[in-house]
């Protein structure tokens, strides 16, 4: 099966396995879990925060962090399709009475500090307190260029706001940059890296960031239930993700250029091949088509996305031949008669 959908549907190979088996467990919530340990201080290590904190998802590892910056009747400022925003329920809102501030971004995947400026509330009572400015990197797989996220740091600094990261493919960011990854994770408060997406570790992510910020993170963390016992054998897999998984990366960003390169080359696709920087691809088509193409796929082992634009998305589970595959098949359906 090809599995276009999202880099989270990867399956942990044979060597995660083995360290998975052999990972030395403890009781985490007392902190004496020896791999969760080994994993945090790695994760803090690479992106250049003094510390992290194992989460099971990143959804829970944005949550804990925005709780951590704001209180009750404060307000985070965050881009119109952030994930904190539109695809964690509400979280902030919900569980947190953290109002959000979205704001539209800019086609690069930052959100214009004018803008920012703002939205930020005067201090008086009848508003929210503006408290922090969460940005994702990368955004709809852009990369928000670093001379940019500088200069956020220094308004962030200059305007007393948190300053957050939605990381969850920071590492795609930082490979496509040729850059370590504390250089696009260091500037921040806090970061929310994600193990399970295209580093292949089966669940996990990392909260790293202040010390202070982590400690109250630490704290929310228990309160929504995500305090786990002996998870060594989950942070096994995110040590080994760490250690082999981010430099190889740069063949999914290829992967995603050479599949939209095939599928623009193609009548009835509309792909924008400019705007493929890591390993996500939008492919607009006639609505008519998706099902059809959907099922047809589908029966030759291609899971694809059932929305438009169709997000396309490589990963560690999908070989260069795979895509050629899926290039010839997506060329026999749209050249087959009646199309
Ligand atoms: C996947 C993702 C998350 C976290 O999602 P989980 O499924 O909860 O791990 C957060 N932000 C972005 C941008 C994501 O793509």
């Amino acid at each position: 099966m090809i599995d276009l959908r999202s880099d989270t549907v990867t399956q942990p190979g044979a060597a995660m396995r083995t360290l998975i088996a052999s990972a030395a467990v403890g009781d985490d919530v007392f902190a004496e879990d020896p791999t969760v340990n080994q994993l945090q201080e790695l994760a803090a290590e690479l992106s250049g925060q003094p510390e992290a904190l194992f989460l099971p998802t990143g959804t829970q590892s944005n949550l804990v962090g925005l709780l951590a910056h704001c209180e009750r009747g404060d307000e985070y400022i965050c881009g119109q399709q952030a994930h904190t925003y539109k695809y964690e329920g509400g979280g902030a809102a919900v569980l947190g009475s953290i109002q959000p501030q979205p704001i539209e971004f800019e086609a690069d995947g930052s959100l214009d500090l004018n803008r920012v400026a703002a939205a930020i509330k005067a201090d008086d009572f009848h508003f929210a307190r503006t408290r922090l400015l969460a940005l994702e990197n990368t955004h709809a797989g852009k990369v928000v260029p670093l001379e940019y996220v500088a200069r956020a740091r220094a308004f962030c600094d200059e305007k007393g706001l948190g300053f957050h990261l939605d990381g969850a493919r920071a590492c795609n960011a930082a490979v496509k940059l040729g850059v370590p990854l504390k250089q696009v994770t260091a500037p921040f408060d806090t970061v929310s890296i994600c193990l399970s997406k295209g580093l292949g570790a089966p669940v996990g992510s990392v909260l790293c960031g202040k010390a202070e910020l982590i400690a109250k993170a630490r704290r929310w963390r228990k309160v929504v239930g995500g305090g786990m016992r002996q998870a060594g054998v989950l942070a096994a897999a995110g040590i080994y993700a760490l250690e082999h998984n981010i430099e190889r990366l740069a063949e999914d960003h290829d992967n995603a250029l050479r599949l939209a390169k095939g599928l623009a080359s193609i009548d009835g696709l509309r792909v924008d091949v400019d705007a493929v920087q890591t390993n996500m691809l939008y492919v607009d088509m006639d609505s008519g088509c998706l099902q059809p193409l959907r099922n047809s796929m589908l029966e030759q082992g291609i899971r694809l996305d059932s929305r438009l634009p169709m997000r396309m998305v490589t990963h560690l589970d999908i070989s260069r031949d795979g895509i050629d595959r899926v290039v010839g098949a997506f060329k026999q359906f749209f050249s087959s008669a009646g199309r």
